[in-house]
């Protein structure tokens, strides 16, 4: 029994002596017994705690907290020298399409690719589809550009997921690891990562001071937006869409405009990924739908019948997968027809799961739907005449190669011929010059939008033109 009791001393749970005797010495080896067996199994449950808490249950790879740890490990040897973060394009969307399982998939077999061309360094999962690498005794810069490339190389190949065939791009981001802060040190491999990922698909960029700059300003753009959204600062002006069969103003499109009083005038394009990023588009664009319908309303209440386009982010799609009830709740408290509501999405929404269903329950609600910058994102003609869509937007930069040059005459053409072939009306946006609308005309297409007719105009603007009774010549 002595002996038993020393190896359960020593760590060794788990073991057991025969009973032999039935007495009390009998019943102390039997409690000897269960105690070592209880030990084993809090041994085992706390093998099994330190697991998850140190590992991804996805990948079965190091999580962010082991990171952590191994970072400051590698800190106390003086050995991490850069951090690689790695973050996959379009990760949402192929979970979106192929499913959360297909998702858990593809990030196994990237995760393992990294390790396998990456060790002896150290790789972990640090949040949904971004990986890190943190390397050691590694002292200059042209070796990361070497191991970089063997991990983009081998992330070319094609990988199978559900019987299809995936290539997967990564953006890349590297910075130094700084000695003392290595908190300081992720988030700046962090930021040369997000630059690489704005710069386009399978972009590396190593850590600059000017990307902190860069956030700090972001932050500061952030702060005022938020001020803006809060207290409604954000308005519209309108652009009208002109029919080239009647010459007549046949729709408006409403745009958002901020006029900050500390940074001036920010462009949409600017401040919508923002509001996307932070959450803040779901009040924004509830904001300018309810004006926007508002204002058609008002029209309508005229005698004038002039159907109003508002532009709908992607990200609402993702955030509202009923967002058929955040439009209709809209149109019941503005109480206006349906059917002088149109909305413009991107060919991003047509890819998100349930889109048919969604964009079929707005349809049903009697408002139209139109697919902006077409030409620019995913769509094919297969994927599009499943979609109950009534117009394809031509994106401007098609409509600016209508110069002299006769190949990118027929690229433009090539791109009205698709929608015209769908049956759908087709609208040409960015208008310029007399020589685009003149060859938009010739080639059938429907409507016009763009600085030719007019620039967007602040509602007082927009009316006068309304009433100028304003004609294209056809
Ligand atoms: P978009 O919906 O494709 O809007 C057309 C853009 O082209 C507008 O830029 C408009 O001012 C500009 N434009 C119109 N005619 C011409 C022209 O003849 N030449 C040139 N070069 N440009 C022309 P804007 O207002 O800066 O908007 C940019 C983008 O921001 C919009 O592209 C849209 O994607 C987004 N956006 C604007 N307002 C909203 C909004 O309320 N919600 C959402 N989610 N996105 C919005
Ligand atoms: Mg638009
Ligand atoms: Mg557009």
């Amino acid at each position: 029994m002595v002996n038993h009791i020393n190896n359960i001393k020593k760590g060794d749970f788990g073991t057991t002596t025969p009973i032999k005797q039935n007495d009390e010495i009998g019943d102390l080896h039997k409690s000897i017994n269960e105690l070592s067996i209880s030990l084993l199994e809090l041994k085992e449950k706390e093998k099994e705690l330190n697991f998850h808490r140190s590992y991804d249950p996805v990948t079965g790879m190091p999580n962010r907290s082991h990171l952590y740890e191994k970072l400051m490990h590698l800190k106390a040897e003086n050995k991490a020298n850069f951090i690689i973060m790695l973050d996959i394009h379009g990760f949402k969307i192929l979970n979106d399409i192929y499913g959360e399982k297909a998702g858990d998939e593809i990030l196994t077999i990237v995760g393992r690719k990294i390790e396998k061309i990456s060790a002896p360094h150290f790789v972990a999962r640090v949040s949904s589809d971004e990986f890190s690498v943190v390397t050691k005794n590694i002292k200059k810069e042209q070796e990361i550009h070497t191991l970089v490339r063997k991990i983009k190389d081998s992330l070319a190949k094609p990988i199978y997921v559900k019987g299809e065939e995936m290539r997967i791009d990564m953006a890349v981001g590297v910075s130094k690891c700084l000695e003392e802060d290595f908190e300081g040190s992720l988030t700046q491999a962090t930021l040369a990562m997000i630059e690489a990922k704005k710069k386009g698909r399978g972009q590396v960029e190593f850590y600059r001071h000017s990307m902190t700059e860069a956030q700090s300003e972001q932050m500061k753009v952030e702060k005022r937006l938020f001020h803006a959204v809060n207290n409604q600062e954000i308005y519209l002006e309108y652009q009208p869409k002109v029919s080239l069969i009647s010459g007549q103003v046949i729709g408006v499109e409403a745009l958002a405009r901020w006029n900050d009083p500390f940074l001036g005038k920010v462009p949409p394009n600017r401040f919508i990924p923002i509001a996307e990023e932070t959450g803040m588009i779901t009040a924004l664009s509830k904001h300018l739908l309810l004006e926007a319908c508002f204002q058609a309303k008002s029209w309508n209440e005229k005698g004038k019948f002039i159907p109003i386009s508002v532009n709908l982010s992607p990200v609402l799609f993702n955030l509202y997968p009923r967002m058929d009830m955040f439009i209709e709740e809209v149109l019941t408290e503005t109480q206006l027809n349906p059917g002088l509501l149109e909305i413009e999405i991107t060919e991003g929404v047509l890819l998100t799961r349930n889109s048919v269903d969604i964009l079929q329950k707005i349809c049903n609600l009697g408002v139209t739907i139109s697919v902006d910058d077409f030409g620019t994102g995913y769509s094919s003609l297969g994927y599009l005449k499943d979609f109950p869509i009534h117009t394809l937007k031509i994106d401007k930069s098609f409509v600016q190669m209508i110069k002299e040059d006769r190949s990118d005459r027929e690229l433009a053409e090539s791109i009205l011929f698709l929608g015209k072939s769908l049956g759908l009306q087709v609208v040409a946006e960015g208008v310029e010059t007399k020589e685009q609308l003149q060859f938009l005309i010739d080639s059938g297409c429907d409507a016009v939008q763009g600085y030719y007719v007019s620039r967007p105009l602040v509602i007082g603007d927009f009316l006068k033109f309304l009433e100028a009774d304003y004609r294209v010549s056809v």
